[in-house]
């Protein structure tokens, strides 16, 4: 049976963390001090659990961490990912998450292994403000190099996402404009949630979908694109067809009444929700001798439970009890 919550929701796309260590230490996202907090799983016991929620409706399969890119045997782990059918007897809508700081070499060959789609973090377009927000020297030119080696590898269309933060990186929404008409990238603009590991998050902080429609327009006017109901981002191209720029935008216009998504963290916990005070064990379940029909059961209940919303800036909201880089974003 499909996985569905209380709330009549399908949940269709599955996000797995195979890390939570990262290479970048982009100020809104880590203090820098903290390493990895959570243990790894071998990849046959991520494969075990995947096939599992593939069984019961998962279509899409997005890599994530922490820095994805920094497992040894991730080309391998792919391939096998790619092997899966759905409930339907499809492909699996199969992708990564990552800074791209290592993806200029590895894009061709996850490609051949069964990859479909890349998205790629960039907060700015500009290599000294990259290396200030990154808090890694030079890893412009390597992301950018990543990001042309994706769409050479056929990884496309390679989407690049940006978290905009008020007085560090919003005056680049322009040139990010440019960038996707000229690199032929989907660009998308993220609102920036209260998920980081230090307290940076406020309101103001935040540059909403607004603000950004409206620099954008200031540019060149924009178009409307149609998107899915369950589509995270509103879609636009310019007057002139090139370049498509998505908004995501939790924040100031949440679309939590058409989420699809489930997660598991690197140790193996369920979060059913980005802002869920808790996680739900399901390695230990399959490292004490669960059957996978007693794991799928055990998903089920999971699932039913799913919250209803986040509560991001509502009197009373309290902070998830782990931060983006330890869920998997
Ligand atoms: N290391 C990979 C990467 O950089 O894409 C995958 C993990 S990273 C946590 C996933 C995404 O979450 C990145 O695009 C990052 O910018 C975004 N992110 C991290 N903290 C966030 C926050 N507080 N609000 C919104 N997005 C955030």
């Amino acid at each position: 049976m499909r996985l569905r919550d209380k709330h009549g929701r399908f949940i269709t796309d599955l996000r797995v963390s195979i890390t939570d260590r990262c290479n970048y230490k982009c100020v809104y996202c880590r203090t820098g001090n903290e390493g990895a907090l959570y243990a790894d799983l071998p990849f046959a016991d991520y494969l075990r659990l995947v096939k599992i929620f593939v069984q019961l409706g998962i279509e899409k399969v997005r890599l994530t961490g922490g820095e994805p890119l920094l497992r040894n045997g991730l080309v391998n782990f792919v391939s096998e990912l790619a092997r899966l059918r759905t409930a339907d007897g499809a492909q699996l809508d199969l992708a990564v998450t990552t800074n791209g700081h290592l993806l200029a070499d590895l894009a061709a060959p996850l490609k051949a292994a069964g990859l479909r789609r890349v998205t790629v973090s960039m907060d700015a377009v500009e290599p000294v403000r990259f290396a200030r927000i990154t808090r890694v020297a030079n890893g412009f030119e390597n992301v950018l190099a990543g990001v042309r080696a994706s769409r050479r590898a056929g990884l496309e269309p390679v989407k690049v996402n940006c978290v905009l933060l008020r007085g560090f990186n919003e005056d680049q929404i322009v040139e990010f404009a440019r960038f996707s008409r000229e690199e032929g990238v989907v660009v998308r603009f993220i609102e920036f949630m209260p998920l980081e590991e230090d307290r940076v998050w406020s309101p103001e902080v935040v540059v909403t979908m607004d603000e950004i429609l409206q620099a954008l327009n200031t540019f060149r006017p924009l178009r409307e694109l149609p998107n899915g109901l369950s589509e995270t981002a509103r879609r636009y191209t310019f007057d002139d067809g090139i370049g498509e720029i998505g908004i995501i935008a939790p924040v100031s216009h949440p679309f939590c009444g058409h989420c699809s998504r489930i997660r598991l963290t690197s140790d193996g916990k369920i979060r059913t929700c980005l802002f869920s005070l808790f996680d739900h064990d399901l390695a230990t379940r399959m490292y004490s001798g669960a059957t996978d029909d007693e794991m799928a059961a055990y998903i089920h209940s999971v699932v039913n439970v799913k919250e209803a919303r986040h509560h991001i800036g509502e009197p009373g909201f309290v902070k998830p009890s782990r931060s983006m880089v330890h869920i998997g974003g």
